[in-house]
Formats: C-alpha cells, structure tokens, sequence
C-alpha cells in the first residue's frame, strides 16, 4: 500500500470556493447574538485572516479582553454555523473554476494526502465546502481559525494532524501551500514549503506576486500545471 508523501493544504475561501457575502452576513449576526456588537466590521477585510483574529481585531477596541474572547470561540463557531445555515440560502455559493477537479484528481492520488488550511470556524468551513460541492471528508486533515490567532500558528497543527492521520513525517520540500492571500503564501513560507497563489480572491496577481510564490495562477483551471508543482515536476 502506497502511503501519502506529498502533503497538499488548501484555504478555503477564495481559493476553493467564493461565499459570495454569506461569510460576513453570518459573522455580523454571531458577533452580535454572542458580543452584542461588531465593531467596525463594515471597513474589515476577511482574506487571509483566521476568526480568532477577526474577533481580536473588531473586538479589542470595543473593550473585550484577549481572554475573553478566546472564551467565547465555541459559543461563537456554534451561532456563526446557526447562522450561516439560515443566510446561506440568500447567496450564490460557489466553488472557483478548476477547483472541483483538481480535488478530484488529487484524490486519486494514493501518493497524496489532502487538508484544509483555513480561516474559518470549524462548523463553517464544513458548511460553505458542502454548499459548493466539496465533501469536507476528502480532506483527511483540517485546521481552522478558532485555533489560532495568526494564520501561520496553524501550520504546525497541519503538520501534525498530517503526521499523526499517516504515521509518517512530510518534509516541507514534499508540502504546497494552495491560497489566495499573502497570507497563505507565509504559510508556505514559514516552513520552506512551496506555496501555490491563485488570484480568484480579492487579491491581485500583481501583489500576490510580491510575496513571492512558486506560481500565481489566474485559477486552478490548468490542473497539469498545478500537478506538476505539486509533484515537484517543475522549478
Ligand atoms: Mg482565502
């Protein structure tokens, strides 16, 4: 039986999918049910971004202490799911071109482990993956954005989650970093991993390009270029 060697972590939101507003709709009704207030939510930019950040972000000036909020995670994954359940029906959510099949080949992969890097609440991201057509069980490993503040604290977590689900190591030279943001691109880098950019997000080529990916493709619609990164076929 082949094991996994290569460790392949997707975001979520704008590189898998689009939640078309869904997202902010139910972050604005779980912040008020759990806060009583949002802050200044109407100016704040999600991408790349974990929750637990957001909630640092909006909440802190607004008086709520670090612990606090940090208390408050689970109470919030629960109404934000609640909540996005009920809005969700409001919106087009989609996932991006080129996004289902390059998971379903990859699944194919034996060679390949799948996981999810991504922002979101637990709940969350299990429900704008089904809403776009991705069954959140393809992705053998998950880490959110209740777990940690900054985006790249989750990477160890992938790690691990990868290693303990394999019961082998993945070298960062066998792990790509799939994502829309700069800060997935530092994901990568954090590690001296490769990191795949696609600017389907709100972020532009040109700044993605900045933090110096491996590539930064317009979206994941040439799935022979992505693999051949994935399996180190190409500089
Ligand atoms: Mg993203």
């Amino acid at each position: 039986m082949t094991t996994p060697e290569i460790l392949v972590l997707f975001d979520i939101d704008g590189t898998l999918l689009r939640a078309a507003g869904s997202g902010r709709a139910a972050t604005e009704r779980a912040m008020r049910e759990v806060f009583g207030t949002v802050g200044k939510l109407a100016d704040y930019h999600f991408a790349g971004k974990t929750d637990w950040h957001t909630l640092l972000t909006l909440l802190t000036p607004e008086g709520f202490g670090e612990a606090e909020i940090e208390a408050a995670l689970p109470r919030y994954d629960t109404a934000i799911a609640r909540h996005m359940a009920d809005v969700m029906r409001d919106y087009h959510i989609h996932a991006l071109p080129g996004a289902p099949e390059l998971v379903h080949a990859l699944g194919q992969r034996p060679d390949v482990l799948m996981g999810i890097i991504t922002g979101n609440m637990p709940q969350m991201a299990d429900l704008k993956l089904r809403a776009a057509g991705f069954d959140p069980a393809t992705f053998a490993v998950a880490v959110y954005g209740s777990e940690a503040p900054i985006r790249r604290q989750l990477v160890p977590l992938a790690l691990e989650r990868s290693e303990q689900r394999c019961g082998r190591h993945f070298d960062p030279s066998n792990t790509v970093f799939i994502g829309d943001t700069p800060d997935d691109i530092d994901c990568a880098h954090s590690i001296g991993a490769r990191a795949v950019a696609v600017a389907t997000g709100s972020i532009s080529r040109a700044e993605l390009e900045q933090h110096q990916p491996v590539v930064v493709l317009d979206d994941l619609t040439d799935q022979a270029k992505v693999l051949s990164i994935i399996l180190g076929q190409s500089s």
